[in-house]
């Protein structure tokens, strides 16, 4: 199937031609039509799978359906709402890519960058506007942006600003939106609050969904290294140094951590940037700039920040630290291994984090193989702490969602990493110092 035969337009053929795209993928094959036909969509996908073309070039072509804009009353006519400021600006630059040979305007706006400029751009007039929920509702109350003229809808990764404690946000501009609109939601995950969502907005939507690609692709190869909590950063060095990684991306649960191991790893010469909440647009985007191009081989993140974040080819993922939240970690993985490309994702696992990893194990219905690096055993006599949740779950105005509690160790059980399946380390099948070994 091509993206000829979708029925898209010409100049949204020649953009996605020149972008390189043989094929749609089946997302993309899937969302492509219903959009098209005007109906709303209840999607299961998340970033990775293509979704985001999978939205954007049937909502251009609507919106040239629908005649095109007149200069001088130019209204947003489809508003594009994600979690963070990355994936805006990701989701934005998709627009404008596909949208180059059509006479539609777009922008973006989101916190943590002068308003100013976000408002000159919509005085202009805007046919597509991507925001964050916080930096759109300030424009709402300034009388910057109007919103009463939006045909589509679309939110993105819906969970994720769920998450984030946005709910009540995503209410507030849905209440100033026409009532008449298609409306599409796009979402990894779907607890109760994302399906009630969905009741109250979207009318007999075309339900789609694609495999996780971790669990079906299994592009992904994933390991766990238990190892000692004191001694983490020294084996990611080691880890780095000894098979030569040239880009890595690190997982650590709070702002201060990543922080801090980053500082680490430059003492130990290994070039590192950290990316979060509490960071600058500007020393985010530096620092996600200087990774891509290999200026810097690590890049130290917390889930929020690296939500949304495209960089392509990423061949390995480390959890410095497992998620709070099982469903992290797929999220996680799922920045290896993209677009047909083979990944690796490493979890360094203490056993203040096995409650945790049996989580992830339960959510993605199997084993990870524990493979132990010799030099770096842990200490069994070592008894688990509570982990210290930090507030880097989220930015500043996130909530923990309803019922995700991880509860500390229980007394008198302990954890321990015997008896799980695949645990070499344990069958005296242990690995050398080499992480190929590992698998
Ligand atoms: P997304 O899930 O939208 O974040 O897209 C993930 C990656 O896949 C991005 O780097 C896209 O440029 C790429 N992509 C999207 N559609 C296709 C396609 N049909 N063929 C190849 N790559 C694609």
């Amino acid at each position: 199937m091509s993206f000829e035969s979708l029925g898209l337009r010409a100049e949204l053929l020649r953009a996605v031609s020149e972008k390189g795209y043989s094929e749609p993928t089946p997302i993309q094959l899937q969302a492509i039509p219903p959009v098209l036909e005007g109906r709303d969509i209840m999607g299961g996908a998340q970033t990775g799978t293509g979704k985001t073309a999978g939205f954007t070039l049937p909502l251009l072509h609507r919106l040239m359906s629908a005649g095109k804009p007149e200069k001088a009353h130019r209204a947003v006519r489809a508003l594009v709402l994600t979690p963070t400021r990355e994936l805006a600006a990701q989701v934005s630059e998709s627009v404008e890519t596909y949208g180059k040979y059509l006479p539609l305007k777009s922008t973006v706006i989101y916190g943590g960058v002068g308003i100013n400029p976000q408002i000159q751009k919509l005085r202009k007039g805007v046919d597509i506007l991507v925001a964050t929920p916080g930096r759109l509702l300030d424009h709402v109350s300034q009388k910057t942006v109007d919103l009463s003229k939006v045909d589509i809808l679309v939110l993105d990764e819906a969970d994720r600003m769920l998450d984030m404690g946005f709910i009540r946000d995503i209410r507030k501009v849905l209440a100033l939106l026409p009532r008449q609109k298609q409306t599409l939601l796009f979402s990894a995950t779907f607890s109760d609050e994302i399906k009630r969502l969905a009741d109250d907005l979207l009318r007999s939507p075309a339900l789609i969904e694609v495999a996780r690609r971790n669990t079906a692709c299994e592009l992904v190869t994933q390991v766990v290294h238990p190892v000692d909590k004191s001694r983490k950063r020294e084996l990611l060095s080691y880890l780095i140094g000894s098979n030569n990684w040239k880009q890595v991306l690190v997982f650590n649960r709070t702002k201060h951590g990543a922080n801090r191991l980053a500082e680490q790893l430059n003492t130990d010469g290994i070039t590192a940037s950290a990316i979060h909440g509490n960071k600058s647009q500007g020393a985010r985007t530096k620092a996600l700039a200087d990774f891509k191009s290999g200026k810097v081989r690590v890049l130290v993140a917390t889930d929020i920040a690296a939500r949304g974040l495209d960089i392509n080819q990423l061949p390995h993922v480390v959890n410095f630290e497992l998620p709070n939240v099982a469903e992290d970690y797929v999220h996680r993985i799922g920045r290896t291994g993209r677009a047909g490309n083979e990944g690796e994702a490493m979890s360094l696992v203490c056993v203040d984090e096995l409650k945790l990893l049996k989580d992830i194990e339960r959510l993605i219905k199997r084993g990870i193989p524990k493979v132990v690096i010799e030099g770096y055993e842990p200490d069994l006599s070592i008894k688990p702490e509570p982990i210290n949740r930090g507030r880097g779950r989220a930015q500043q105005t996130a909530r923990k969602p309803a019922g995700k509690k991880t509860a500390p160790a229980r007394n008198g059980q302990r954890p321990s990493f015997k008896g799980r399946s695949n645990n070499q380390s344990r069958s005296g099948n242990r690995a050398r110092h080499s992480s190929q070994n590992a698998r």
